[in-house]
């Protein structure tokens, strides 16, 4: 007997015909004597419905009026989820019931809109598995100490559920998709993508982080914190059928090692240069703590010499939702930090190559490079770290790379 906690996505319940498919599939798990608690996201469309009309109603009001409302809002698409799964459920003759995140309850920070878990009280639910019933629990939703509803950010349930399982004591679990497990690369970009059996947390980690929307990055931090063994497959196969899914686990369970396992792609960047940067030292802690304290997240950061005497250029990467606050930000403080000139540019994309084999492997880098020179797609800024490459190019040409790259690392299938 294993305790297993299964999640699934906005596109896996749907419509009814969905939701009652994964009815049999819970069934099935617990007709295998297992101990089962069940997440759920929002339909799929749902969440976005009702992030417009916040959007609407909120229209003009600061992020301190309007996150906390915003959140009371979105978070009830998971609610209506946990109620006609647990109805399917009774359908099925099983005993099920819905929780609701602040009744266990599920303790966030107060940062809405993309709040952190901080602690799960489990009892109840482990007693309802003990007992037979399944829980049905919403994604993405959480409460602060202050009993105000929160939310974890776009794609929260992956982490709600993982949270879950750290905090039932899980053997597994199971994030049941759209998918049949995790790609070489996005299916959508390539059909010569192809399911990884298996995949380290830190590779996961870096596809998630750099665009891999399959798992919210979140919840990958969160497994490979907490040791729990998550398992990616799809909800669309009746129960029986062969799902192998891709297990995500650590580095040394892993037999067949790559050197780049998968390609990652992101559109939500924007490239920031900041022209004519009078050259002292204090001037980047002021640029990129004003950054900070606006919580704008950067990336590929790149200083150069200007050819005026004494300046430089100073380029990075931002998410492409802070693109004009950050435009703005800047501007706002050009007297203090004395720079020339900003431009900043929306049509751009990153993609990168991830794999742990780059720490062992020389070579790694010119396969990239030639590999997007020979589609004449020029880079405008490149990162690093132990594990993954990073380019940035112009965002016409994100497929076209995706897919030259994903050739170039012989992982066509
Ligand atoms: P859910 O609604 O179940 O949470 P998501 O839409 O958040 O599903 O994530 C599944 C999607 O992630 C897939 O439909 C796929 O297009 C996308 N995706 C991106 N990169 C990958 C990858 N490397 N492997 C699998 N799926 C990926
Ligand atoms: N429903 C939320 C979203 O669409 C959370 C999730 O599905 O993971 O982002
Ligand atoms: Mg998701």
């Amino acid at each position: 007997m294993a305790r297993i906690v299964m999640k699934f996505g906005g596109t896996s319940v749907g419509d009814i015909e969905r939701i009652r498919r994964v009815a049999r599939l819970v069934a099935h798990e617990q007709a295998q004597g297992n101990e089962v608690a069940v997440v759920v996201s929002a339909m799929s469309g749902e969440t976005n419905r009702l992030v417009a009309l916040a959007n609407e109603a909120g229209t003009g009001l600061s992020p301190k009026d309007f996150d906390d409302e915003y959140d009371v809002v979105v978070a009830t698409g998971e609610q209506v989820t946990t109620g006609l799964l647990s109805l399917c459920l009774r359908n099925l003759g099983l005993k099920a019931r819905s929780w609701q995140g602040w009744q266990f309850p599920i303790e966030t920070s107060d940062v809405h809109a993309s709040a952190r878990i901080a602690d799960i009280k489990s009892d109840a639910i482990i007693d309802s598995m003990k007992n037979g019933v399944i829980a049905v629990i919403p994604g993405f939703q959480g409460i602060t100490p202050e009993e105000r509803i929160t939310t974890l950010g776009r794609g929260g349930s992956d982490t709600s559920a993982v949270a879950v399982a750290a905090a039932v004591k899980a053997d597994l679990c199971d994030i049941y998709t759209d998918v049949d497990g995790v790609y070489t690369t996005d299916p959508r970009i390539t059909s010569k993508a192809q399911r990884m059996k298996a995949i380290s947390y830190e590779e996961m980690l870096e596809m998630a982080s750099l665009g891999a929307k399959v798992l919210q990055t979140r919840s990958v931090e969160l497994a490979m914190a907490k040791k729990v063994p998550v398992r990616v497959l799809s909800s669309f196969l009746e129960p029986g059928e062969p799902n192998p899914g891709t297990i995500v686990c650590d580095e040394e369970e892993i037999v067949e090692k790559q050197i780049v396992s998968g390609i990652a792609y992101s559109r939500d960047e924007a490239k920031v240069s900041i022209l004519g940067v009078v050259d002292n030292p204090g001037v980047a802690g002021r640029i990129f703590g004003a950054l900070a304290d606006a919580n704008v997240n950067v990336d590929m950061i790149v200083q150069a010499p200007s050819r005026t005497e004494g300046k430089v250029n100073m380029t990075f990467t931002i998410p492409e939702r802070d693109a004009d606050r950050t435009q703005d930000l800047m501007n706002s403080i050009k007297e203090t930090i004395g720079f020339r000139d900003i431009i900043v540019k929306k049509d751009v994309s990153k993609v990168s190559v991830i794999g742990v084999g780059m720490r062992s492997h020389v070579g790694v880098a010119k396969i990239m490079f030639e590999a997007l020179s020979s589609k004449g797609i020029n880079i405008e800024n490149i990162s690093t770290s132990e594990i993954k490459i990073s380019v940035l190019i112009d965002a016409s040409y994100t497929e076209l790379a995706v897919r030259a790259l994903h050739t170039a690392y012989g992982l066509d299938s």
